[in-house]
């Protein structure tokens, strides 16, 4: 099974892949936890991508799309795979195209996750992250068991820094101006999930589309 899940960020997409990749045994590959870690690691990719990163703008198409052709020659790729945050322009789409062809596969879904910007805000404003092991909590549903400490590796938690509000703002106008075109590019293919409803119901409503 091979996945495009796109949506403004914020909208649970990363939630929502992480259901589907265990339920489809394929990975979920986030462009941004692949920067993340570059950033963490000091990488070369890692130092370039950190000034965009922390003011919400996108890091450059050939940046991406290097990553990525690296990314899908790994072997997992080969039952599958659910992409996370990529592509997010009509440059990376195209370039998303063209490897596809070379490996000789295709999409198998897009769909599109809409939330409303304040939501949006809301939502992305009170989410919480692990430094060290990358779970993701949220106060509003969520929450860790033990206040600002992670579940799983006992981390404290933190805000990263592209999730304060006036950096969301900007990362939602940057989505809308070179991301959302994405969704006329794919019209043919893409399904709508309304994701403003609960977790669960998203996620039903995801996996019908999948098993369609
Ligand atoms: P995310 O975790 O998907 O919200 O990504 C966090 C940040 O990483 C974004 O605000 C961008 O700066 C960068 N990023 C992630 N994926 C991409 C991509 N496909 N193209 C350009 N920048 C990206």
């Amino acid at each position: 099974m091979r996945i495009i899940l796109l949506g403004p960020p914020g909208c649970g997409k990363g939630t929502q892949a992480d259901i589907v990749c265990k339920e489809y045994n394929i990975p979920h590959i986030s462009t941004g936890d692949i920067l993340r870690d570059n950033v963490k690691r000091k990488t070369d990719i890692g130092l370039s991508a950190k000034q965009y990163m922390d003011t919400g703008r996108l890091v450059p198409d050939e940046i991406i799309i290097g990553m990525m052709q690296d990314r899908f020659s790994e072997n997992d790729c080969k039952k599958g795979f659910l992409l996370d945050g990529f592509p997010r322009t009509i440059t990376q789409a195209e370039a998303l195209d063209n490897l596809l062809e070379k490996m000789d596969i295709s999409l198998d879904h897009i769909i599109n996750i809409d939330v409303p910007d304040e939501d949006i805000i809301n939502r992305i404003s009170k989410r919480l992250s692990c430094p060290n092991c990358g779970e993701v909590y949220n106060l509003l549903y969520k929450k860790p068991k033990k206040e600002m400490s992670c579940d799983t590796c006992g981390g404290k938690l933190h805000q990263r820094d592209d999730d304060k509000e006036e950096v969301i703002r900007n990362r939602l106008d940057v989505y809308r101006k070179q991301t959302a075109p994405l969704i006329s590019y794919y019209k043919q293919k893409i399904k709508n999930v309304n994701g403003s409803k609960d977790i669960r119901e998203v996620t039903m409503d995801i996996l019908k589309i999948l098993k369609s």
